[in-house]
């Protein structure tokens, strides 16, 4: 059978568990799955909560293939309940550790006294196999290559492939001065490569022979090996959640697409079509898996619009409509912050109606969540004293019933509210259509996947301040890549001077959006910006039109 090769991460923190973590704070853990294939890679803290998702509704066969035996990445696998459990079977594979053979060192795990449960007395559910260093073997639908990577202890990469799709884990291991080429190897036209990202290119002169690697080390591995999409993993225990956003802001800044691990986010190798290459998506959703189809897409189209490059207007133009139906909502409204006045606007929604609305900041439900961060499940709308839609409802005629507020979070900053009104179907039992805890959580994951993408826009807000600069800037210029990166310093340059600017390219290029770009981030922003059509005026008008004319010349 041919799936989407997708990887769901349980834990990804490094060296020791650290609670407290919006970014997650367990250690190495992470599941491949395509189709009815599943394999856990490592066996850290995060495998705790797989074991209890498995023991409830799961496969009763687990396959683990751990990258090392450090601590952070086998402390989970006395509390994987499996294997306690008659019935279920969990294989755990590695190679050779360079001590005692792979059977013993999972034996020492389970031990007086490090541990009251001893291994024999597992009831013969657990197995152990040891493999080669450069084994390559079939695991279900996937294919799985090992290679041994650069650690104190002897560590393995794993690349795993099925239907023409590949993710690389690669993480406990140290890139020392050049791009290693065992893991280019291995990572060599890879979807997705997940990558020791521990240290900053900064500390990691003080931690070399440690065995871990950077963001910068990463990218050049991802290039140099051409994978699209890279993943930054294994997190220092002491870097706080501000700290990785940062990290993860520079790698992006250096290879567009590049995301830090989080607790939860779901990444998948989907080729896509016409890309010319395969664009990993993100699809940040929930423990239990998701069953809408619509949800689904929603969040791989947003993990799509960070890896690659779109016109954030074009996708928003469907925008409201797609997550109003995934939500089984009448409506939906994407709101944004106004960093400069502190309004909240609605940048797309589903209310032909009206362009566009605006609500003085603290104002409502909107105003309430744009304020508080608080996600707002409202069941019934006339009930609630902080939804003061009644005028809008008679200025437009539409009533609500329920209503589901969230904030758009990022970098510590609230930037907009997505707010989704009147569900259509209730839950099967629900006494009237109103948004259950499952919708609630498609809504958080959805404005954090919102927020993720509009900070790869010319919209993103400064870490400083709340909202966004939704005038100003380059809001209709879209694109990332390095060059556009130098076409924007150059707008913020130019449009600092008094001086003429003279935009030369062919037709289509998009000179009239850079001029207005120019226009609107310089000294003259207030003023009107006049657009003049030059191949439509006789040549004697363009020169008068330009540079005005004298009295009765
Ligand atoms: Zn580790
Ligand atoms: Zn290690």
């Amino acid at each position: 059978m041919t799936h989407d090769l997708t990887v769901r991460f349980l834990g990804v923190r490094g060296s020791i568990a650290t609670p407290g973590m919006a970014a997650g704070g367990n250690t190495s853990c992470i599941e491949v799955v395509a189709g009815d294939t599943r394999i856990i890679l490592d066996a850290g803290t995060g495998l705790r909560t797989l074991g209890n998702e498995r023991m409830a509704t799961g496969p009763r066969h687990s396959t683990i293939l751990l990258s090392h035996l450090h601590w952070d990445h086998v402390a989970g696998l006395q509390f994987f309940t499996p294997v306690y459990v008659p019935g279920h079977r969990v294989e755990i594979a590695s190679g050779p550790n360079g001590v005692m053979s792979h059977d013993a060192a999972i034996r020492s795990l389970f031990k007086a006294p490090f541990f009251p449960v001893d291994f024999d007395d597992l009831g013969g559910v657990v197995t152990t196999r040891e493999l080669k260093p450069n084994d390559k073997f079939v695991i279900g639908d996937i294919t799985v290559t090992m290679a041994k990577l650069n650690h104190p202890d002897p560590v393995y990469g794993y690349r795993l492939e099925h239907a023409g799709q590949s993710i690389v884990f690669a993480t406990d291991t140290e890139h020392f001065a050049c791009v290693d080429p065992t893991l280019k190897k291995l990572a060599s036209g890879a979807d997705i490569l997940i990558y020791d990202a521990q240290y900053t290119p900064e500390e990691y002169p003080q931690k070399v022979g440690w065995g871990h690697s950077t963001w910068a080390a990463g990218i050049e591995l991802a290039r140099a090996a051409a994978v699209p999409q890279l993943v930054l993993f294994h997190h220092d225990p002491g870097r706080t959640d501000d700290q990785l956003a940062e990290l993860e802001a520079n790698a992006a800044r250096a290879m567009p697409g590049t995301v830090a691990a989080r607790e939860g986010m779901i990444l998948s190798a989907r080729g896509e079509s016409g890309r010319g290459m395969n664009v990993a998506r993100e699809r940040a959703m929930l423990l239990e898996g998701m069953e809408n189809d619509q949800r689904f897409e929603l969040l791989a189209d947003l993990g799509a619009m960070i890896a690659g490059e779109v016109e954030l207007d074009d996708m928003l133009a469907t925008f409201a409509a797609r997550v109003a139906r995934a939500l089984g909502a009448d409506r939906a409204t994407l709101w944004l912050i106004d960093a400069a006045t502190g309004d909240i606007r609605s940048r797309v929604a589903t209310l032909p109606e009206l362009a566009e609305l605006r609500v003085p900041a603290g104002r409502g439900l909107v105003g309430h969540v744009a304020a508080t961060g608080e996600l707002v499940n409202v069941r019934d709308a006339a009930s609630d004293p902080r939804w003061d839609g009644e005028e809008l409802a008679q200025q437009i005629g539409y009533r609500t019933t329920s209503m589901l507020t969230a904030p758009i979070e990022r970098r510590g900053q609230i930037r907009g509210v997505l707010q989704v009104l009147n569900k259509q179907t209730g839950a099967p039992g629900a006494s009237r259509n109103e948004f259950d805890t499952r919708d609630e959580e498609f809504v958080r994951a959805l404005a954090e996947q919102i927020g993720r993408a509009l900070d790869y826009t010319t919209l993103r807000g400064d870490d400083a301040s709340r909202g966004m600069t939704v005038r100003g800037r380059f809001n209709h210029v879209i694109g990332r890549s390095p060059a556009m990166a130098a076409v924007y310093e150059m707008i913020v340059k130019a449009a600092q001077t008094d001086a003429t600017v003279l935009l030369h390219g062919e037709t289509g290029t998009g000179k009239g959006l850079l001029a207005r770009a120019i226009h609107v981030n310089s000294a003259r922003r207030e003023a009107p910006f006049v657009h003049v059509d030059c191949t439509t005026l006789p040549a004697a008008l363009v020169e008068s039109e330009l540079f005005g004319h004298e009295r009765g010349a």
